[in-house]
């Protein structure tokens, strides 16, 4: 037999193996499941850990798409979380199954999975919360589970813009949970433009903000953020192409969602919540999208409630490619890291800034945009954009800046700051009592101790095929 029919015979073989049964896998099984699916698709699938749960439990991510271990300039970083509440169950379900659709769709060469991942890369955290999964029972609605292994509700742990320094202070990094700690670091390591997390509960699509201080955010009962427009479609377009969110139910004990999306604050407060901080502190806009009234479903009912959800999750990772994106070069032609791209009419309390690579991404709706890039050292650059809607050809429209130097008056040009200069940024605007902490991205990839495993894998996976080959 010649190597290619051996290598055709695995992956015929390992491609059975991956497809996925609709039941609530184990942790152990859904790391099985992962490290086989990475092994025989190591072109587009790469395998992480962001850090361990208390109990020492992986939070493993599948990062997905042409380039799956590193980012690529130009191509934006998406990503899905579930089970951050451990009894909330079905997230975690529907990933599984969107990471088989995907590569399945993908090996099938379907259009539909073609465009997602030769545009943008996908990462996925099924479970970010393993031992309150352990934990939990599968009732429907009471809690047991929710916290992680030391009772913690992870959805009130993170830094809290609006709580201002003192209840910062009182809550420091080293204080946060262990999971909340990996979120962090990952959130530092990956420049995320659109990201959702899944719960359970309710039927709903939820944006930021949930919290508040009192100040004026609070319109009619909603804390409104800078980006509400672009937050008020994102919803939208998950809650309309959903099976049933749109149409507000309310399961039972709450009150209808008009169009089925509700501003987080104005359903009900929370601080310390992770879809703010994505937002706030990471640039990142974050939808909690509450996917199901029962919490922990009866399985057979699973298949059905992945075909409410799957056309609304693909059709929330194409909102990645609204607005715009580009790089921002310096006086000498440098792509420059902390250029400050702000878009006016936007106050972000810590303003966007581009990444390792000097780009930047701006989720808007198609009109036009007045960018002011500042940058120390160069002359603050104004540019009018007309912006169209990306998501239809799964790109943002892509525009660069090229600043210019501020001549001095010996003629000679001022030297380009280091970064050390400009890494952290105080807010000057929205809420002063907020520190942005803008964190500089090393080659390593941040504070994140990364285990990565392609090659065990890849290995582990060529014993299962030889087994599967031997039985
Ligand atoms: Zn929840």
């Amino acid at each position: 037999m010649s190597s290619l029919l051996l290598f055709l015979l695995l992956l015929f073989v390992l491609t059975l193996a991956s497809t996925l049964e609709f039941r609530y896998h184990t942790n152990r099984e859904m790391e099985q499941y992962l490290l086989q699916l990475t092994a025989s698709n190591p072109d587009i699938t790469h395998l992480y850990s962001i850090g361990p749960s208390v109990t020492g439990q992986q939070l493993w991510v599948l990062a997905l798409g042409l380039s799956p271990s590193r980012h690529t300039v130009g191509i934006p970083e998406f990503k899905y979380v579930a089970n951050m509440h451990g009894n909330e169950v079905l997230g975690r379900v529907l990933l599984l199954q969107l990471i088989d659709d995907l590569v399945r769709g993908y090996r099938n060469n379907e259009t539909w999975s073609l465009q997602v991942l030769n545009s943008t890369r996908v990462h996925i955290l099924p479970t970010m919360n393993p031992d309150g999964f352990d934990a939990s029972n599968t009732d429907c609605m009471y809690s047991q589970g929710r916290g992680n292994y030391n009772g913690i509700d992870l959805n009130r742990n993170f830094p809290d813009a609006f709580a201002g320094l003192r209840r910062q202070q009182q809550l420091d990094e080293e204080k946060r949970e262990a999971e909340v700690r990996a979120v962090i670091g990952w959130l530092r390591s990956e420049s995320f433009v659109l990201s959702a997390n899944l719960h359970g509960g309710a039927l709903v699509a939820s944006y930021p903000y949930d919290s508040s201080n009192g100040g004026k955010e609070l319109v009619g009962g909603a804390s409104i953020s800078p980006d509400d427009d672009v937050f008020i479609h994102l919803a939208k377009v998950y809650s309309h192409s959903h099976g049933s969110m749109h149409r507000g139910y309310h399961c039972g004990d709450s009150r209808p969602f008009q169009d089925g999306v509700t501003n987080g604050y104005q359903w009900y407060p929370l601080t310390g919540g992770m879809q703010d901080y994505n937002y706030v502190w990471a640039q990142c806009l974050e939808l909690t999208l509450e996917i199901s009234c029962c919490k922990f479903p009866p399985a057979n009912q699973l298949p059905a409630l992945w075909m409410e959800n799957r056309k609304s999750l693909l059709a929330f990772i194409q909102q990645v490619h609204l607005g715009v994106k580009g790089r921002v070069f310096d006086g000498s032609g440098v792509p420059v890291q902390n250029a400050v791209v702000e878009v006016k009419g936007r106050s972000n309390m810590c303003p966007f800034r581009t990444d390792q690579h000097g780009e930047y991404y701006r989720l808007l709706l198609p009109g036009n945009y007045s960018f002011t890039v500042t940058y120390p050292g160069h002359k603050v650059l104004t540019e009018t954009l007309n912006v169209p809607h990306g998501p239809d050809h799964y790109s943002a429209m892509k525009h660069d800046f090229m600043l210019r130097l501020i001549p001095t008056t010996t003629g000679r040009t001022q030297a380009r700051p280091t970064n050390a200069n400009h890494n952290q940024a105080n807010i000057t605007k929205g809420n002063p009592s907020t520190t942005c902490n803008y964190t500089i991205h090393l080659d390593s990839g941040g504070d994140v101790s990364r285990c990565t495993w392609t090659g065990l894998g890849v290995g582990l996976g060529l014993v299962a095929v030889l087994r599967s080959l031997i039985g």
